[in-house]
């Protein structure tokens, strides 16, 4: 099998594959419980939420453990939060991911006002237009993507978050795909909130974490037990949660440039058979590449290449089933014809290139029949 739609979720990572081997079958506890069993995999919950946090770099206080992104989306952009940080008007994109376009639908069905700011065909964001949009004194959120799950285009984050805070906005960032994929630090970036999702970089599925830089100002969705200092309560994960920090460790030690080489490798060889590019000017993740190959129909190439054991996407996973062509896809500007003949290819953390040539060699034959 060749997988290359890692963007949709990841195989365990060689850590996270040892620790269900081995050692989940024993860790069985409730955390929360008093005695020693649960206290045993509290302490270690407390252990692996600062090495989390070292990773991110952030502090350990400001991280609350979920079931994964759509939950820290939905928690951030509920009324509740939103009330509780002062915020009036939501700031986003087209490109985002149905969890966060979703969701802003229902706020707007609400009342609250979204607006949304424009992008160009290479999936960049008119910073100008944002600048605007932060002029209107009601306090706003900007809620937007680190990089974007189907083309991969990377946002300027750390300059935006110093648009919005200069106009004393706030800023949430959706972190989940460069996650492990471009040099990440919380306190560099400085976001107001971060969303990550464990299962995109080798962890189990269902775990994720939420950064809330102003902890003691923010609200629970859920109530029950005090887990999570109240933030999120419901009984701990613990083989989740370990899972997550080890797929993360496993992840900082990727080699970025290498992963980069192979895509630029990869893509000269696709455009040597008449396959374009989305977004190629734009700075992308080194693991994602959108195409478009004209005059073919993206599934049914998908199914092909199905047939032949390697597995890629057309659009996000979340969208497949819909014939729709993919929202990202057509804020681009792209029309119908040409959205629905697009693919995604997104490798996995230690990409091999024969891989990627048996990829080329199946293309070029489906392109030639
Ligand atoms: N945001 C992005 C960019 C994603 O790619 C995904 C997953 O598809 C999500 C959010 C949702 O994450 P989760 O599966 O953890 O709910």
């Amino acid at each position: 099998m060749i997988y290359l739609d890692h963007n949709a979720t990841s195989p365990y990572s060689v850590s996270v594959k040892n620790f269900i081997k081995n050692e989940m079958i024993d860790a069985w506890a409730n955390p929360s419980s008093e005695h020693a069993e649960g206290g045993k995999l509290a302490n270690e919950i407390k252990l692996i939420r600062s090495e989390i946090a070292d990773a991110l770099d952030c502090s350990s206080k400001s991280l609350i453990f979920n079931s994964g992104a759509t939950e820290s989306i939905n928690t951030v952009l509920s009324e509740d939060n939103l009330s509780s940080f002062g915020v009036k008007r939501i700031i986003s994109s087209a490109m985002e991911h149905h969890a966060t376009l979703d969701r802003l639908k229902y706020l707007e069905s609400k009342g609250w006002e979204v607006a949304y700011v424009e992008n160009d065909r290479e999936g960049r964001i008119n910073r100008d237009h944002l600048k605007n949009l932060l002029q209107d004194p009601r306090k706003a959120l900007l809620t937007i993507l680190y990089a974007n799950n189907e083309t991969g285009v990377i946002n300027p984050i750390k300059e935006f978050a110093n648009d919005v805070h200069s106009a004393e906005h706030l800023i949430h960032v959706d972190a989940v795909q460069a996650l492990g994929k471009i040099k990440l630090s919380l306190s560099d970036l400085d976001a107001d909130f971060a969303s990550f999702s464990g299962h995109k970089i080798g962890a189990l599925k269902g775990i994720g974490c939420l950064y809330v830089s102003d902890i003691k100002s923010f609200k629970p969705i859920l109530h029950g037990g005090g887990q999570e200092r109240g933030y999120r309560p419901g009984t701990l994960n613990y083989s989740a949660i370990k899972s997550f920090m080890l797929a993360l460790k496993d992840v900082m030690t990727i080699d970025l440039e290498r992963m980069h080489e192979i895509r630029v490798k990869l893509e000269k060889e696709l455009k040597g058979i008449g396959i374009d590019i989305n977004c190629e000017s734009s700075e992308r993740l080194p693991n994602t590449t959108s195409i478009m190959i004209p005059n073919h129909v993206g599934r049914e190439i998908l199914y092909q290449l199905s047939r032949k054991n390697i597995y890629v996407s057309t659009g996000s996973a979340c969208s497949s089933g819909s014939f729709e062509p993919s929202h990202v896809l057509k804020s681009l500007g792209l029309s119908k014809d040409e959205a629905n003949s697009c693919l995604r290819i997104s490798f996995g953390f230690n990409p091999v290139y024969e891989e990627m040539h048996e990829l080329i060699t199946s293309l070029t034959e489906i392109v030639k029949s």
